[in-house]
Parts: C-alpha cells; sequence; structure tokens
C-alpha cells in the first residue's frame, strides 16, 4: 500500500492546513532543526493509531493539538489524514471497493479522538488493524525517526522477531489471537458457571 498524502490541520506546529505529497520510493524529511521534521514522522504515527502520547513526545494526548504561540492563539481541534494508494487490493475486505482510502484521525480538547476510514466513522482499533496488515504501523520500524536505526542494530532478539513479524505482516494476526484467546478464555469460565448451574438443578 503506497501512502499518497498527508493532510495536516492544527497539528503540533503544523497549525495551518498543510498538504504533503508522498511519492514512490523511500521518503527523507530534512529542514533546519525545530521546523517540524519529527513532528511529521508524530502525525504519521499517530493517524496509525498510536495511544501512547509518551511515543508522539507530548505527555497527554492533548499536547499534539497547536499549543499556541507569542503571535498566535492555541488550537481546540487537530485533524491529520492519510490518503492510501489501494489499487493493489491490500486492504482489509471492508475496505477494499475503494482505489484509494483516507484514514483520518482528530482531537479536540479534553473530548479525545475520533477516527474516519473514508468518510465512515470507525474504532481506533479497525485503523491500527488496517495498517498492520499493511506491514506497517505506528511503531514500524519503516518510519525511521532519529535514533531508531541504533534502537534496530542493539534490539533484543524478541524486539528483533517483532520488527521481522511485522515486516512479514503478520502482526494484525498476532493481535487477532489474543484477543480470540481472551474470548475463549470467557467462553470457558461461561461453561463452568453453566456447569455450576446444572450441578444445582439435578
Ligand atoms: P529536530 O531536528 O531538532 O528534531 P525537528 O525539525 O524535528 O527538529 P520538531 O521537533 O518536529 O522539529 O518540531 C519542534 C517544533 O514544533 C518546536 O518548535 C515546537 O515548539 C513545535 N511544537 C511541538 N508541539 C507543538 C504544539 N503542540 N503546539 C505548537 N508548537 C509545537
Amino acid at each position: 500500500v503506497q501512502f499518497t498524502k498527508l493532510r495536516l490541520s492544527g497539528f503540533k506546529s503544523f497549525v495551518d492546513p498543510t498538504e504533503l505529497i508522498i511519492q514512490q520510493g523511500m521518503t527523507g524529511i530534512v529542514g533546519p532543526n525545530g521546523c517540524g521534521k519529527s513532528n511529521l514522522l508524530e502525525a504519521l504515527r499517530w493517524v496509525m493509531g498510536e495511544t501512547s502520547a509518551r511515543l508522539i513526545r507530548g505527555s497527554e494526548m492533548d499536547d499534539v493539538i497547536f499549543a499556541g504561540t507569542s503571535k498566535r492563539p492555541a488550537r481546540n481541534l487537530a485533524e491529520v489524514a492519510l490518503v492510501l494508494d489501494n489499487s493493489s487490493r491490500r486492504a482489509p475486505v471492508a475496505f477494499n471497493d475503494h482505489v484509494e482510502l483516507e484514514i483520518s484521525r482528530r482531537i479536540e480538547r479534553e473530548a479525545g479522538s475520533a477516527y474516519r476510514i473514508n468518510g465512515k466513522d470507525v474504532r481506533a482499533r479497525d485503523v491500527q488493524l488496517l495498517f498492520a496488515d499493511a506491514s506497517v504501523g505506528s511503531r514500524s520500524p519503516a518510519l525511521v525517526g532519529q535514533g531508531r536505526i541504533s534502537t534496530i542494530i542493539n534490539a533484543k532478539p524478541g524486539d528483533r522477531r517483532q520488527i521481522l513479524e511485522e515486516a512479514a505482516g503478520i502482526s494484525g494476526l498476532h493481535s487477532r489471537r489474543h484477543e480470540a484467546e481472551l474470548r475463549l478464555k470467557a467462553a470457558e469460565g461461561n461453561l463452568v458457571r453453566v456447569d455450576d448451574v446444572v450441578g444445582q438443578l439435578t
């Protein structure tokens, strides 16, 4: 799946609506210190469903909203949209009738985040799984921030395995298995309870 556009508005230092065209191949971002390079990477992570404020350099989620400068007032809303080219039809079945997918996340101060895929309200989990299945994701090694290369080289075997599994496109399966196991456990608990009830009746 190819990323084609990234749109930001009110996100960190990108207070005015900004659109970036992402072309095929590797994308590098250059610019002077403090101009917002890392903020762009964080916008990508954020729209993919990142829920850890620490990983997007904030102490709470509202910190991604433009906080204001001496010249401009703060905003109450931030929005990031990522457009994907789905002509290879690798998106999950539910969204596969679209050649272009637009995933967006919006946050309002003190009101939390809302996600959409092609204008339809979805859960954070739907967005996270979409990217996991496409072998990318907010924690993907495909997003290389400062210091990330040495992190991968020095990773513990378990962590490195996670990187490989993600590259192989199976990390979405892992999280589905975990969910299935939880449901199975709940069902087993219910069965025990039913047995108890049956035992009392006979
Ligand atoms: P470096 O090369 O030092 O990492 P950079 O180009 O990656 O710099 P960033 O760290 O992405 O730059 O951007 C930092 C800038 O974004 C700072 O000027 C900071 O004030 C601004 N910034 C971050 N969060 C917000 C926010 N919520 N509201 C307004 N500005 C913000």
